[in-house]
């Protein structure tokens, strides 16, 4: 099945593609996943099946792992020495991933 293309999201100035579709077409065969982002090919790929919700969440996540890579926050990581930097990352963009998004959907509210 073929992948939907919902448009570029600009990060760090670097476009990636945004997908939507099958999880069994992803490019990286890995079970249970709701998304995925490659460096290389420039791609966010996102899993149909679950909610509006899970899908945002999903799509701020995989933005996460582009800002951390283009930012040059991740090399920083790494120079500091952090152990095990992929579950490393992953932990800490679960755990920020839905407060972001809780204060993403309330920023209208605020007016300067
Ligand atoms: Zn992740």
């Amino acid at each position: 099945m073929k992948r939907k293309k919902l448009g570029k999201m600009i990060i760090c100035g670097v476009p990636y593609q945004v997908t939507l579709g099958n999880a069994d077409n992803f490019l990286h065969d890995i079970a249970n996943r709701w998304g995925e982002t490659d460096h290389v090919e420039m791609q966010i790929n996102i899993n149909s099946k679950p909610s509006l919700e899970m899908k945002e969440d999903t799509l701020l996540h995989e933005c996460l792992h582009a800002i951390l890579q283009q930012s040059g926050a991740k090399d920083m990581m790494l120079r500091a020495g952090i152990n095990d930097i992929n579950s490393f990352e992953e932990t800490l963009i679960r755990i920020i991933t839905p407060h972001l998004l809780n204060v993403i959907k309330q920023l209208p509210k605020i007016k300067f």
